[in-house]
């Protein structure tokens, strides 16, 4: 049983659509995927239809931009409901931070002699509904400024490099609790990973635990094998949830192949009772595992 819990279609910013990401899955032999996409859930639709015609489980989820001590921090929330209101606003009040960073980072990038235009930012990103930096990256790219989306975030986009613009991320603790009344459940995304090590240590991910987090994304290629470790320590220790993932991006990520790091059944299992439960608790109409 091969089970990957977070990839990224064109509904945010992967470069695959639904469709395409869900048959490559099934193609990758994976049993079990999850789409979460930055965000949004507005590629669950096709690719619940994608799994049924190719066979495979499919769990529906997002995940979310939130600040924590002022540090992005990203929440996978599985199975909420995607039409409860306070978590509707809260994502609408994220996608339209990142609507406005684009042209922030278009002045900033010009300001470095670099013209981009805005409209063929849009063009690239296609059907996205969550406009994001791999999406200036690509158009870098088409521009012939870097050779790569990875290039790009190193030399401009990444925080801390002349490019990079700050925007709107939930709070932390008030994310998790929203997931919890949509009847969802929250994995907290490579925490210790290259972009965010040091922001949430054991003593972070235990207040989180008490404030509802189910689980930790322990196998992800941000991390080290000490780092592994010691989360999945941590995970048992707090009685967490300990998955892992590939965080695929079609060809946006390189070395983030469908499956190259998996989840534990045993670990599915409990995350999926964990969910079972909010969505009792919530009384919500949650979407179910598409089974495959
Ligand atoms: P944004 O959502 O606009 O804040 O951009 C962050 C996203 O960019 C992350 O979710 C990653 O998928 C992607 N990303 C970050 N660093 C890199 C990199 N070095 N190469 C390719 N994609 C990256
Ligand atoms: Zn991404
Ligand atoms: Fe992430
Ligand atoms: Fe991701």
């Amino acid at each position: 049983m091969r089970i990957d819990l977070h990839t990224h279609s064109r509904a945010s910013d992967g470069t695959q659509s639904p469709e395409e990401l869900v048959h490559a899955a099934a193609a990758a032999g994976l049993d079990v995927l999850a789409l979460t996409d930055h965000d949004t859930s507005a590629g669950w639709e096709s690719a619940t239809r994608a799994a049924l015609e190719a066979g495979i489980s499919l769990v529906l989820g997002m995940e979310i931009s939130t600040r924590y001590a002022g540090r992005g921090v990203h929440l996978l929330g599985y199975l909420p409901d995607p039409t409860y209101p306070p978590l509707v606003e809260e994502l609408q009040r994220i996608v339209e931070g990142r609507n406005h960073r684009v042209p922030e980072t278009l002045v900033r990038l010009a300001e470095l002699g670099i013209d981009l235009d805005a409209d063929e930012v849009r063009r690239l990103a296609g059907p996205t509904a969550a406009l994001g930096r791999p999406h200036i990256a690509d158009a870098l790219v088409a521009a012939g400024v870097v050779v790569s989306r990875d290039e790009a975030f190193q030399e401009l986009l990444s925080a801390g490099r002349p490019g990079y613009v700050d925007r709107y991320a939930a709070p932390l603790a008030e994310m998790i609790g929203l997931v919890r009344e949509a009847g969802g459940v929250s994995v907290v995304a490579h925490p210790w990973g290259r972009q965010d090590p040091g922001v949430l240590d054991e003593a972070g991910l235990a207040e989180l635990a008490g404030q509802g987090l189910a689980g930790i994304e322990v196998d992800h290629e941000d991390h080290s094998a000490q780092s592994r470790d010691r989360l999945r320590s941590i995970a048992r220790d707090l009685g967490l949830v300990a998955t892992g993932s590939s965080d695929h991006h079609g060809l946006g990520k390189a070395g983030h192949e469908l499956g190259c790091n998996t989840t534990d059944p045993e670990q599915l299992e409990r995350l999926l009772a964990l969910a079972a439960e909010a969505a009792r608790a919530s009384g919500r109409d949650v979407p179910a595992v598409v089974a495959g």
